[in-house]
């Protein structure tokens, strides 16, 4: 399970980009559903059909990714309705043997989305996540497997919380997000209306959240929270965007726990150390732990041995956290004892490709 699984963790890190190529970005409007068939009680059902398609609306700087038409993020796991197994579209057709199924069914008994009509529009998309971590542990697969599901609920919070700002300006990349916020400053001081200058203002508090600066984002929403006072929907708007906020930081918060579990472990491969380890520091960071970040991007930096994105991405980021500090050195790599079965393989930098322009 271990050898299907990492690749599969690496490929939806770092390889969306890659699908966005070979599968034809599906008309909006026009969503349909692939056939599927529950591998635990057979039960027959459809799941929307996007894909990821263009990445007109770019890759956060932890690999969130946003598409131009469907919502990859919010589609990508699925989960039947009937006795909740849920999984990552691609791993969700398995051959399980019967203690396996017992094992799922034991998992999801107590989920109240059981016997659902439509699990994508029933059941929330973080609730979709969760039910498949559930799974995931019931199935004893590895841990990488469950922080990328808490790792996905978190996204899935985000890009629905982000969504009006994300289709009015969508960012390539998180090194773009000042530029953004300019260009809506700008906006902000041509609008004719205080109605329209606040609901620019909480795009801005969006594209903070995007680029993961909490610290930002909430001097805006402080800003706002004076306007909402008399403006209702505005405050229903602002509402739920913190709701949603609080969602993804709860995912956050327990995919740290368990990234430290696993990279406490001794069989940590050094690229998913590199991998994991950037992913802690950015995490860090957008919980608003900025010294904790710090220390651990310093820490991701010093095993970044050869240029890549994921290091351009890393220096950016701790520039701005830590301005006018020297960036670390790399350390040597560390001798590595090959398995007599394995190819040995030389540490690389797992990196995220550009996103298509
Ligand atoms: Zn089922």
């Amino acid at each position: 399970m271990r050898r299907l699984v990492i690749p599969i963790v690496v490929a939806l890190l770092v390889s969306g980009h890659m699908w966005a190529q070979e599968t034809p970005a599906p008309s909006p409007g026009a969503v349909k559903g692939d056939p599927y068939s529950c591998p635990v009680d057979g039960r027959k059902f459809t799941h929307p059909q996007s894909r990821i398609g263009s990445l007109q609306g770019g890759v956060d700087s932890d690999h969130c990714t946003y598409e131009g038409n469907g919502d990859w993020v919010l589609y990508s796991i699925v989960v039947c309705p009937r006795c909740n197994y849920a999984a990552i579209r691609d791993t969700f057709p398995r051959a399980f043997n019967p203690k396996q199924r017992q094992a799922i069914l034991k998992a999801t008994a107590d989920s109240s989305y059981r016997g659902v009509t439509e699990a994508m529009t029933e059941i929330p998309p973080w609730e979709r996540a969760e039910l498949a971590l559930k799974c995931s542990k019931a199935l004893d697969e590895p841990l990488s497997m469950q922080i990328q599901y808490l790792h996905m609920a978190s996204w899935m919070a985000r890009v629905k919380a982000v969504r009006p700002a994300t289709r009015a300006y969508p960012i390539a990349s998180p090194i773009l997000v000042d530029d953004f916020v300019r260009l809506i400053g700008r906006k902000v001081e041509r609008a004719d209306t205080p109605k329209e200058k606040n609901r620019l203002k909480l795009h801005t508090a969006m594209i903070h959240q995007r680029g993961g600066d909490v610290t930002e984002r909430d001097k805006v929403l402080a800003e706002l929270d004076q306007a909402a006072a008399k403006d209702p929907l505005l405050k229903t708007r602002i509402d739920e965007f913190r709701k949603l906020n609080v969602v993804e930081a709860g995912y956050q918060k327990r995919a740290l726990e368990l990234i430290d579990q696993r990279l406490a472990g001794e069989d940590v491969r050094p690229d998913e150390r590199l991998m994991m380890t950037y992913i802690k520091a950015d995490t860090l960071r957008r919980l608003g732990l900025k010294e904790d970040a710090i220390k651990t991007f310093r820490e991701v930096r010093r095993l970044m041995r050869r240029p890549s994105q994921l290091r351009t991405m890393t220096d950016y980021l701790l520039t701005r956290l830590a301005p006018g500090e020297p960036l670390p050195k790399p350390e040597a790599p560390k001798p590595e004892t090959p398995k007599e079965t394995e190819t040995p393989k030389t540490p690389e930098d797992p990196e995220p490709s550009p996103p298509a322009d």
